[in-house]
This record gives C-alpha cells, structure tokens and sequence, in this order.
C-alpha cells in the first residue's frame, strides 16, 4: 500500500510480557513462583502477530528477558514477522527496586539473551511500569553506556508512581543531569488538555476508557504532526486469563475490557497512518539539530 508523507505518523509498540510479571501481582506471586503458573504469551503475540500482518504495520517488541527465558520460540517468531526486537529488562523489577549496577546488569542480561535468539543487536529499552522517572534518572547514564541508541519509557503524565508530567511530549534528547550523556526519547502517547496531559497510549486506558478518548488523543497528535506511540501487552488480549489473587482493585484494572481488546486495536490500526518501528524512527531523528533535550535531574528543558 503506497504511503504518503503527510499520513499521521504513528509506532506501535508491545511489552511483551506474561501475565504474572504485572507490578499488581509481584507481592502475591513474585519471581520465586512464576514458573508455578502457565504460560500464555505465545498464543497472545501469535494473535497479535497475525492481526499486525493483517493491517500491514510492523510494531517494536519489548521483550522481557523471562519471557526470552522460557519461550525463545516467542522471540523467534517476533522477529521472523518482520517486527523489531527490543528490551523490556530481565525480571521486571521496577527501577527503583534495583540500585544502579543491578540495573546495568539486568539491561545487559536481557539485551544478551535476545541477541543470542535473533542474531540482532537490541537497540531500544522500556522500563517495567515506566519506573525510569526522575528518581531513578541514573538509569539514563547505564542505557547510554550499554550502547543502547533509544528509550521508551517516559509518560509525560502526572500519576502517583510514575510519570514525568513536564517532559516533552515529543521525541527528544534525555539526559540524567545537565550535560551528562543523551538517549534519544520516544514518550509515550498523552492527549494535552487544559486538565493536564491525558494518557492515551494504550494500557489499561485502552481497556478501561471509551476508546474514542484515543481517537481523540491520536486526531490530535495527526493534527501538530507528532509522533503518537502506543503501547499494549499479550496477556490484555487474552480471554482465558488465569485469575491470580489480585485485591479487588487490582482484578477490576486487570481482567476488563480482554474480550473486546482485539477488536479495538483492530479500529485504532485501521485508519491510514504511517506506522513506524522506534528502531526505523530512531535512524530518522538520530542527528536531527531541532531535538530539545530534556534533564530529569532538575527538570529543565533546553532546546538544542
Ligand atoms: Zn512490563
């Protein structure tokens, strides 16, 4: 299908992970038991693969190492599909549980796994919940050092436990503190409104909201021709979710919205739009001047 240049430009993106790795069921699962539960992601991402190549758009995969772990086959076939493998961590450790050598250690086990199933080198890195925010700024400095070229885990929203409400809502320069080493940024999606910067990604807002406030969130993003990155994980399409001791909160967050998951996606991929990998946009915008560049440790920005 030809593609024009004034399409709304637009990446989707999958955190690839198993149910059981969500931040709402560490406390009564945990790493210890995981392999207790069975595993459900590679009938998810054989749907989702297949559903990809049915629209025609090839996404970026952050894949979790756990999930290289048990299921190579999994990453196999991502990457056989066409899509860009990426790296969601080892053991989904929210960052501000892991002290900086951890963390360096957890990025490149992951990258060494994947690059071992693929053949490829791992380019791109999302944090486990999107806990790479300001407190745990040093983060940026170890993905720098460990050669990785992007980063995709900055939600310019306000939310207890994550978020960085001021960051640019466009691709941008992150630096730890000033002057320190850049990471090219890709934020996720957020809708800018008088009450704030709406999340429109993907996740549980896909799930739990009237889909049209994504609609409305990507019409806008077409309209001032930004880039809009969505994300989604297997197991919120899956039906047959095993139902874990979630509090109440938790299994209403969880296990809502699965049923009618691939036929929202269906609509949100099926209006014309350029759909890129971060990997293809990240060659696009590398040593691109008009970039700002965004400091997390004092939260200033400055263009350059
Ligand atoms: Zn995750």
């Amino acid at each position: 299908m030809p593609q024009s240049r004034s399409l709304p430009l637009r990446a989707l993106t999958f955190d690839v992970e198993e149910y059981y790795h969500i931040e709402a069921a560490y406390p009564v699962i945990g790493p210890r038991r995981w392999r207790e539960w069975p595993t459900r992601v590679e009938a998810q991402m054989e749907l989702l693969l297949s559903l990809c190549q049915r629209m025609g758009v090839r996404s970026t995969c952050f894949v979790l190492g756990d999930v290289a772990r048990r299921n190579p086959g999994v990453v196999r076939a991502i990457a056989e599909a066409g899509h860009e493998i990426a790296s969601h961590g080892s053991n989904h450790d929210r960052l501000h549980r892991l002290s900086p050598e951890s963390f360096r250690r957890d990025v490149e086990n992951s990258c060494r796994m994947l690059e071992d199933i693929t053949g490829k080198k791992v380019r791109g890195y999302r944090s486990p919940s999107w806990s790479l925010t300001r407190t745990t700024a040093w983060a940026v400095d170890a993905l720098v050092n460990l050669g990785l070229e992007y980063d995709a885990s900055i939600f310019p929203v306000a939310r207890r436990g994550y978020g960085v409400s001021d960051a640019p809502i466009t691709p941008h320069r992150l630096a730890s503190a000033p002057g320190g080493p850049t990471i090219l940024e890709f934020p996720a999606l957020v809708w800018p409104t008088r009450l704030g910067n709406l999340p429109v990604a993907g996740g549980g807002y896909f799930r739990l909201l009237p889909l049209r406030l994504m609609h409305w969130g990507l019409a806008d993003a077409a309209r001032e021709q930004r880039l809009s990155t969505l994300y989604f994980h297997p197991w919120e399409f899956d039906t047959g979710l095993p139902i874990m001791p979630l509090s109440r909160l938790n299994r209403l967050r969880t296990y809502t919205g699965l049923r009618h998951a691939p036929d929202r996606l269906t609509q949100l991929l099926r209006p014309p739009a350029r759909w890129e990998t971060l990997g293809d946009m990240a060659d696009k915008l590398r040593d691109d001047p008009s970039l700002p560049t965004f400091t997390l440790a004092n939260a200033r920005r400055a263009t350059g």
